[in-house]
């Protein structure tokens, strides 16, 4: 008997538990849970911890107590047009992107929601999906609930960079998408114009959509080989691929939840299909917070980027200095570090023993591998730990500093 949708979801993201027939939470809120539990400095789940710029917050507080911002009801179900011009100009002004705002822009609830309609809206049940691996949770899940089955092409160490080769040698007769990450979580890889042209070319031969989630877009950091590219920007990409944005990393603001949809008038109105009917809609004072956000960002993207540089730098080095071998990252919020130089563990495991006995929490990368992946003790995606750098100055010594001391307790 085939299983029902909710199991299907949650092993689809390594989050059923056979034994107990329970749903876990994510391994993000579990690291989060585990930190606590042990007083541990989380650089587990990637948030930043400090507000966003003080101004944006106001916008939306203003918008939400005050008659002159929109009104607290339902917004349009497609989000309201002058949050949907703000993402039109926004992508115009960054990309040179032409967009129809008023049938070419979808609001959603987070970049999530957006990732989750187009991968029911346009994956075929029983069809194959094809991501690069290590990937975002969500990913698994909604492939599994969409009756589809998710394929990988590993992103290696040291340089993580797409093979595009192997990821047209996985396109069989069934394979209906690619889902790309650019710029990447976990790994911090920036795709090359080059690579998206191959990625959106094989798409265009083999008749596949291509849905990339760019939701690091602002977060390429210094010293990175390429800026970011949308997907949209590459000829041809029109007629097969979405792109996928969010304010919550842009902005600092991860629990706002307000991301976008942009693509032909066509495939974003089937994408409409479904997300009409998961969220309907949301956040109207968030939606003009962040319109006027996308319009002028007061400096704040490259004031973020410089601190999440200084950050990346800061946890690499003491990470080298701890006797982890981390990699170089070029973007987003994490560094990724091979343990085995200080451990025989896996990285999940070793994830365990290091918020017990060294106060620090950390996400294994397995948790973002297929369960296939996870069982080959051999594979090098098992022994990697993910650390947040997204942490003040102050945030990430106190952590450094425990590594270094747990390391030389040892
Ligand atoms: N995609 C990736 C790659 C992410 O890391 C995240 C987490 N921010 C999301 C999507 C979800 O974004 P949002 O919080 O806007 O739903
Ligand atoms: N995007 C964040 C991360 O990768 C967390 C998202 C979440 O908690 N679902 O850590």
């Amino acid at each position: 008997m085939s299983q029902p949708p909710w199991m299907r979801a949650a092993a689809g993201a390594n989050v059923y538990d056979q034994e107990s027939g329970r749903v876990l939470p994510t391994i993000y809120e579990r690291t989060t849970a585990l930190g606590q539990q042990h007083g541990a400095v989380n650089l587990g789940q990637g948030f930043p911890d400090q507000e966003g710029p003080a101004w944006l917050r106001q916008l939306a507080a203003e918008a939400v107590g005050t008659d002159a911002g929109p009104s607290n009801q339902y917004p349009p179900g497609m989000g309201f047009p002058w949050f949907r011009e703000a993402v039109a100009d926004h992508q115009r002004r960054w990309y040179g992107v032409a967009l129809d705002p008023q049938t070419q822009v979808m609001h959603t609830t987070g970049a999530t929601e957006a990732i989750t309609a187009s991968i029911l809206a346009l994956a075929e049940p029983g069809s194959e999906i094809l991501t690069f691996e290590p990937f975002y949770d969500s990913y698994g899940a909604v492939a599994a609930l969409a009756g589809a089955e998710l394929r990988t092409v590993p992103l290696r160490a040291p340089g993580f960079r797409p093979d595009t080769a192997a990821l047209e040698a996985a396109v069989t007769a069934r394979t209906s998408m690619i889902l790309v990450n650019t710029p990447h979580n976990p790994t911090g890889t920036v795709f090359t114009e080059a690579e998206l042209e191959t990625i959106v070319d094989i798409a265009r031969r083999h008749d596949l959509v291509v849905m990339a989630d760019e939701v690091y877009e602002h977060l390429v950091l210094p010293g990175a080989d390429s800026s970011h590219r949308t997907i949209l920007s590459i000829p041809g990409a029109e007629e097969v691929a979405v792109a996928v944005g969010s304010v919550g990393k842009s902005f600092a603001v991860t629990g706002w939840k307000v991301g976008w949809l942009t693509g032909s008038a066509d495939l974003v109105n089937r994408v409409r299909g479904v997300k009409q009917f998961l969220s309907f809609c949301s956040g109207p004072a968030y939606q003009f917070a962040a319109a006027e956000g996308l319009r002028d960002d007061h400096g704040f993207f490259a004031q973020n980027r410089d601190a999440l540089g200084a950050g990346r730098d800061q946890l690499t080095e003491g990470l080298a200095g701890a006797g982890f071998a981390p990699f170089a990252a070029e973007a987003g919020y994490f560094v990724l570090a091979d343990v085995r130089p200080v451990t025989d563990l896996t990285a999940a495991e070793f994830a365990v023993q290091l918020a017990q006995e060294a106060g620090v929490a950390a996400i294994p990368v397995s948790s973002l591998t297929l369960p296939a992946t996870q069982q080959d003790r051999g594979d090098e995606l098992n022994h990697l730990l993910r650390f947040a750098f997204c942490k003040r100055p102050e945030t990430l010594a106190e952590a450094l500093n425990r590594l270094a001391s747990w390391s030389s307790s040892r």
